[in-house]
């Protein structure tokens, strides 16, 4: 099956017991029993619900995986992930990660005694001298979020496989439809489904899909005991989201590569960050690994002032925190998504204040570079 009908057709197609084509929103958070403990697969939706279960074989199919897992949100996808963790455990972890998990891995698990370092993975020699005795796992985040550093996650599940870590991978980014993770050898992938998978501003959701059935256990446990489990509502969201994935992501990498040249060869622009452009440095290593670049793009133009004149006069981009929906957004990671990183330690990484971050729509690319040709004029 090809990318494009294999989202279509992937998972649990309409309803067996009416023929419905859309999975029915199962809207119960209890099931009838004949007799004591016997079921027709469910018993409580917190353990399991049949629309909430569509998405989770869509998604361990779109993976590549074992098995699928769905959560409330990005974070509670993340946490649960971590959970598997036991205190005293350390973790490596890609130093320009999104804000909110390096927030919980700072502020919540740290205090629960689970340390981190933080590193450029783009680096492979990096993750390598971060690994203590007490390591147990790789967290990456490829490409990255805001300046879509890419790692090789190839080789980094060598070097963690050697060091008997798990290696896990956020892949919000990049989507099942381009990276499969799994297949570099990741042991389990992640997703902020809120992102690209819903893509449309309308869901806050997590996805999980492991690559073992050992794994698969673990985490069920852990999404059982702890229940950061979405509605069957925005579980139906991400299932009827995911139909349209190919189409998008398509035509979101056809406009993000035109901007990208457009912004590389605006004279106002200092620098822009771009995996598709080959003059980025994980260029080719993108272009190895997976088989597209995606749709978002940062550029610096060196100040606030010019940052604050360019958001003031964009139409078509919206200002907004988020990514990945039909509709193209810019946002001010310093200010916004990664607030919650302390200030120097931003400058250190590059997400000056002159820093815009755009997530490239469908529209037509060319009232986008309009509306961004008047903005920087
Ligand atoms: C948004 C985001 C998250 C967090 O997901 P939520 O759905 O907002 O909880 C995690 N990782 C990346 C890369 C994200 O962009």
């Amino acid at each position: 099956m090809r990318p494009k009908t294999q989202v279509i057709h992937a998972g649990i197609f309409g309803d067996e017991f009416t023929g419905s084509v859309s999975v029915p929103i199962y809207q119960t958070s209890t099931y009838k029993q004949e007799a004591v403990g016997k079921t027709k697969g469910y018993d409580y939706s917190r353990s399991g619900n049949p629309t909430r279960h569509a998405l989770e074989v869509l998604i361990q199919e779109l993976e590549h995986g074992k098995a699928g897992f769905a959560f409330g949100s990005g974070m509670a996808a993340i946490s649960s992930v971590l959970m598997l963790l036991n205190s005293g455990d350390h973790l490596v972890i890609t130093d320009d990660v999104y804000g909110g998990t390096f927030r919980v891995i700072d502020k919540v698990f740290k205090r629960l005694g689970i340390s981190a370092t933080f590193v450029d993975t783009s680096a492979p020699e990096n993750i390598e001298k971060a690994i203590t005795a007490k390591t147990k796992a790789l967290y990456l985040e490829t490409p990255t979020n805001p300046l879509l550093k890419v790692t090789d996650i190839r080789e980094a599940s060598k070097i963690a496989h050697q060091h008997g870590l798990l290696l896990i991978v956020d892949n919000t980014f990049a989507t099942p439809y381009w990276q499969h993770p799994l297949d570099l050898g990741a042991d389990i992938v992640l997703h902020s489904a809120t992102k690209y998978i819903g893509g449309h501003s309308d869901v806050v959701a997590g996805l999980v899909a492991v690559a073992s059935n050992e794994l698969a256990e673990r985490l069920y446990f852990v999404q059982n005991s702890v229940g950061a489990v979405p509605g069957p509502q925005d579980a139906w969201l991400l299932v009827r989201g995911i139909k349209t994935l190919g189409l998008r992501m398509e035509q979101v990498e056809k406009n993000a590569n035109q901007i990208a040249k457009f912004l590389e060869a605006h004279p106002k622009v200092k620098k822009v960050y771009y995996p598709g452009l080959e003059s980025h440095p994980g260029h080719n290593l993108a272009a190895k690994q997976a088989s597209g670049f995606g749709g978002m793009i940062s550029f610096d133009v060196g100040d606030e002032k010019t940052v604050n004149q360019i958001l003031s006069k964009t139409h078509f981009f919206t200002l907004a925190e988020s990514l990945g929906a039909v509709e193209s957004l810019i946002s001010v990671p310093a200010k916004m998504t990664h607030a919650s990183i302390p200030k120097p330690r931003r400058d250190e990484l590059g997400i000056t204040d002159g820093l815009i971050r755009l997530s490239v729509g469908i529209e037509d690319a060319e009232d986008l570079i309009e509306d961004l040709e008047q903005a920087l004029s």
